[in-house]
């Protein structure tokens, strides 16, 4: 495990000692198993010590993030019941009844810890994970230790995963479960090498990755598109020992992956995943070949199906060892549904709104899948536009208007309208140093969109509101 800011490299057994010694203290300061320990801290040697001392101690452990201003973070505090945070920060004002604990750099620390059998396992909850909040306020989801290493074991059924002999570059943030499923503890779980970057900066973080011979990169679109933006020179120079790149959390566009794909003739494989399903549904990774636009198939042993929106009619049941027989079902849209032992176990405090009695998830998200039975994400329910009657899916119009090569990024909402219920508009990102106007944004739209899709507004921007995993906040915008 390397830092890239410090230095900072730690053995596995080095890790352990800290692990132990965190337990330690923590059971010293009257933790119990099931009481929550909350982490306010960057992807750092720092989290990982924390997460697998709070682990050990027998906690449940919610990973706080340490950019959120502070009433956001005590509100987070308070409704996770925590007793105890772990923060580098040692002047924050904590509420009473809160304890705060630096992160643990002695492994020979005053506590020594007793080992008496207090780690959870099976149904046990390891992880209060919050939502990002794209569509609401933040929901706490909790995360069995069955599923969270259930998910580990579906990703381990697919093709070209971590080895030991990888060296992980994880810069996304690990407080959010895709930083901490699929990077930390899938890096952990086969002994790879993470190599842990606090921040993401794009020219800085690709000189870590010649630096530090970087195989694998978990990353987000955002980064991905930032890297594209350097050019091909140097990312075929900088990313020269990597052989395998993956994204998730938000729609990855075909431009990035194009460009990546040219530079460097590696792939950026996406997937799909929720907090709720610990967190990865799909992959591009199953079939093995990205295709652009897909977030792929179901890993092994997770179910997905499609459903109409009330749930009742299962349009498009998909077993993942007999895809062929799908099609012939449909190809339409419905509500994407999941079921597999990563699942959640409800949301914290009460573990309401958990899957159904037959063990499904309805996710919010809306999709389809194509002839080959790869799954397409439109939209999220909540974000869909209704247009006299007509749906509108805005990362449709969204994809049209990036077209555009003065567009770096667009954003599509709707907008209250008096004629039609709602209309839709525009908010674009022009690229670097390009003009346009909104008559341009509007004609190319005419031009490949029916003409209710059409936005009726466009509003330039600089940039737009993103969550820290690159999610576009679309809620902001409205
Ligand atoms: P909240 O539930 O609080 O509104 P959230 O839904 O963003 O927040 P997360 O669990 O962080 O909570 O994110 C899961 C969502 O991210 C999915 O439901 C989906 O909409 C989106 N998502 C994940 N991967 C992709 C992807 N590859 N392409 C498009 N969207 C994705």
């Amino acid at each position: 495990m390397r830092e890239t800011g410090t230095g900072r490299g730690l053995t596995y057994a080095q890790v352990e000692a800290l692990v132990r010694a965190q337990a330690g203290r923590l059971v010293d300061a009257g933790i119990e198993p099931g009481d929550r320990v909350a982490l306010r801290l960057p992807t750092a040697v720092d989290f990982v010590v924390a997460i697998f001392g709070a682990l050990r101690a027998g906690a449940v452990v919610v990973p706080l993030s340490p950019q959120a201003p502070a009433p956001e973070f005590e509100k987070l505090l308070a409704h996770s019941g925590a007793k105890v945070v772990i923060t580098r920060d040692t002047e924050e004002t904590l509420p009473d009844g809160v304890t705060g604990l630096t992160p643990e750099s002695d492994p020979d620390g005053p506590v020594e810890f007793v080992d008496d059998g207090r780690a959870g396992a099976g149904e046990d909850i390891a992880v209060v994970s919050y939502t990002s909040g794209t569509t609401g306020p933040p929901r706490g989801v909790m995360l069995s230790h069955r599923a969270l290493l259930a998910n580990l074991e579906q990703l381990s059924g697919v093709e070209g995963v971590l080895t030991h002999d990888d060296r992980v570059l994880i810069t996304i943030p690990l407080f959010h479960v895709y930083g901490l499923g699929p990077g930390l503890l899938q890096a952990v779980s086969v002994g790879a090498t993470a190599i842990l970057s606090e921040r993401f900066e794009a020219q800085r973080t690709l000189d870590d990755c010649a630096e530090h011979g970087v195989t694998t990169i978990t990353g987000v679109p955002t980064m991905y598109s930032e890297f594209a933006a350097l050019g091909t020179e140097e990312l075929r120079g900088k990313l020269a020992t990597v052989r395998r790149m993956t994204s998730g959390a938000a729609p990855l566009h075909p431009k990035v992956l194009g460009a990546l794909r040219e530079a460097t003739g590696v792939d950026v494989y996406e997937g799909y995943g929720l907090t709720e399903c610990a967190p990865v549904v799909t992959s591009t990774l199953v079939t093995g070949y990205p295709k652009p636009g897909s977030v792929g198939r179901p890993l092994p042993g997770v179910e997905l199906r499609l459903v109409d929106s009330d749930g009742t009619d299962q349009a498009v049941p998909l077993d993942p060892d007999d895809v062929d027989d799908v099609f012939e079902a449909d190809g339409e849209t419905g509500l994407v549904s999941i079921r597999g032992a990563n699942l959640f176990s409800g949301y914290w405090p009460d573990g309401g709104h958990g899957p159904d009695d037959e063990g499904w998830f309805r996710t919010g998200d809306v999709g389809y899948l194509d002839v080959d039975g790869d799954l397409h994400l439109v939209d999220r329910a909540n974000d869909l536009i209704i247009v006299n009657g007509f749906n509108v899916f805005p990362t449709e119009v969204e994809a049209v208007i990036t077209e555009l090569p003065e567009v770096a990024e667009a954003a599509v909402v709707g907008v209250v309208d008096e004629r039609s219920g709602e209309a839709v508009k525009a908010f674009v990102v022009p690229a670097a140093g390009a003009s346009l106007s909104e008559q341009q944004v509007v004609d190319h739209c005419a031009a490949h969109l029916a003409g209710y899709k059409v936005p009726h507004a466009v509003e330039f921007a600089e940039s737009l509101p993103h969550s820290a995993t690159g999610k576009l906040r679309r809620v902001r915008l409205r």
